[in-house]
């Protein structure tokens, strides 16, 4: 049986008060480890343990913080296999997905990031001839990370590396349904030479361990990523007490193929925008706009597309579809497949659980690719984030009705638009309140880019340079010229 420990003060401890909590491998159903259930009084120690931490961590030379990230980086590559095994029986998604996105993007967090400590600059104005102001960056002392399960080690690594190279202290809490990646990266922080303290992971519950982190006073900053509705209860927690808030929440991301797209590859980015992931991305292009002229030919060739996706074993080999996250997961993606029906959709693909699961499978959480046509943007199935592996497809006859469908929901995370007219694709990108915009590509990532969402996808942005200045403190200090007047 596998078991999570916390990681507090650089030593591997059982939760506080005892409790543990279930692990489920997605694949089969059944239970395959426990996972420390952190409360309150987990967060309590490990709050005072990154305090008691940062004034060291801080005063750490950056060129010292940024060659401990950099053995971070290398002690997780050199266990990378183990790593993405790790990954992927606790979502459910296929190994070869874990082994080439997901592992390899977390070393390159911590390597991005340690370039920055050394390279990050601040500004200076100076004051006509009276005074020169420079802005310094300080830490903000301890913060609260917390990720969500669909892409767990990349995400929560996408904010404890600009934590850490910019001095401050973190407690990270990594979502209850997939505590094993954290766990490993606490052995390779401990091994790396990390200072006890500096970086603190904190299994359990949302409700519980998470609501715990958000609220405590010591608390200066949190980065969460996860759902609308949670990021809601965690601004509603930390606003209050004027807690920094980064947010990066849910999309229903609209994916806009116009007449004169090169459909080859439309298609097969839109398959991969869909499904990759059984479609838990965050950025997945779920509602699919084409338009009217192309309708019939795309819709062919994607469902074609979508059947021929292998379901089956995510650690085998030529699996492209693995398991839903949970039961629970599972059964919301199915109810909202019925839902869509009853508003009137066409299911064209998938629809159900796949058969000739292999006999190990046989009680994992599976869902086969589905697309559903005939709806309008109006209704539940366009509106809401179903975050599985469904994708409505609906026609437009003009730009103006193309980006009024794909501004029609209440999200704003990102968009894709598939067209060769580049005056077109800049107009379409302006317009269109997304975060991020994508032509003729999807996950094309640049680390150092701006990232996050518009509406209700989120407040605040990751990436790069937004990263460490959400993780600093602004401070204008403003030096008078000796030779300048004092008085103006
Ligand atoms: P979730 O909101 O249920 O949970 C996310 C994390 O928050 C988990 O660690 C959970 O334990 C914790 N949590 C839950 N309740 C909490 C509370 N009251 N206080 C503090 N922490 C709490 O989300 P999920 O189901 O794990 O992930 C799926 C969601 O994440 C989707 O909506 C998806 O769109 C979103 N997501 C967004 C991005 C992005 O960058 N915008 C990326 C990935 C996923």
């Amino acid at each position: 049986m596998r078991e999570d420990l916390h990681r507090i003060d650089g030593e591997a401890v059982a939760a506080v008060e005892g409790g543990w909590l279930d692990n489920v491998e997605p694949a089969t159903g059944a239970v395959y480890g426990r996972v420390a259930a952190g409360t309150a009084a987990d967060v309590e120690r490990a709050v005072a343990g990154a305090r008691a931490a940062f004034p060291a961590w801080a005063a750490t030379p950056a060129a010292e913080r940024a060659a401990l990230l950099d053995a971070i980086a290398d002690g997780i590559e050199s266990r990378l296999e183990e790593f993405a095994r790790a990954e992927s029986v606790d979502t459910g998604k296929p190994l070869a997905l874990a082994r080439s996105v997901d592992i390899p993007r977390a070393v390159k967090n911590f390597r991005f990031f340690a370039g920055s400590a050394m390279h990050d600059a601040s500004e200076a104005h100076a004051t006509d001839r009276e005074a020169l102001n420079y802005t310094a960056r300080r830490p903000l002392g301890v913060v609260g990370l917390i990720s969500p399960w669909n892409l767990p080690l990349y995400l929560l690594t996408w904010k404890i590396a600009p934590a850490l190279a910019t001095g401050n202290c973190a407690v990270a809490k990594p979502s209850e349904l997939t505590p094993a990646t954290a766990s490993l990266l606490g052995e390779v922080c401990a091994a790396a030479g990390l200072p006890p303290g500096v970086l603190q992971i904190v299994h359990g519950r949302g409700p519980e361990a998470g609501a715990a982190l958000v609220a405590h006073p010591a608390v200066r900053g949190i980065s969460f990523t996860g759902g609308t509705v949670t990021g809601a209860a965690i601004a509603r927690s930390a606003a209050p007490r004027f807690a920094k808030l980064a947010l990066e929440l849910g999309g229903k991301n609209p994916n806009v193929i116009f007449a004169d797209a090169d459909l080859d590859e439309a298609v097969a980015v839109s398959l991969r925008a869909a499904f990759a992931n059984q479609g838990q991305i965050c950025l997945c292009g779920s509602r699919i706009l084409v338009e009217r002229s192309i309708e019939r030919e795309f819709v062919e060739r994607f469902v074609a597309g979508a059947e021929a996706l292998v379901s089956g074993d995510p650690l085998e080999e030529g699996v492209d579809q693995g398991a839903l996250v949970s039961a629970a997961h599972r059964d919301k993606v199915a109810a909202a497949v019925e839902r869509a029906r009853a508003e009137g959709g066409r299911v064209l693909c998938g629809g159900a659980a796949p058969a000739g699961l292999p006999a190990r499978c046989r009680d994992g959480f599976f869902y086969r690719p589905t697309a559903i046509a005939g709806l309008g943007q109006d209704c539940r199935t366009n509106q809401e984030e179903i975050f599985g592996p469904v994708v409505t497809i609906g026609a437009f006859d003009d730009e103006d009705g193309a980006a009024r469908a794909a501004d029609a929901t209440p999200y704003g995370l990102a968009a894709t638009i598939w067209t060769r007219d580049l005056a077109r694709a800049h107009r379409f990108a302006d317009r269109i309140r997304a975060g991020v915009v994508w032509v003729n590509c999807w996950l094309l990532r640049d680390l150092r880019v701006p990232f996050g969402g518009m509406k209700q996808s989120g407040v605040g942005r990751e990436g790069g340079r937004e990263a460490l200045r959400f993780f600093t403190e602004p401070k204008n200090i403003c030096v008078r010229f000796p030779h300048a007047p004092l008085e103006p």
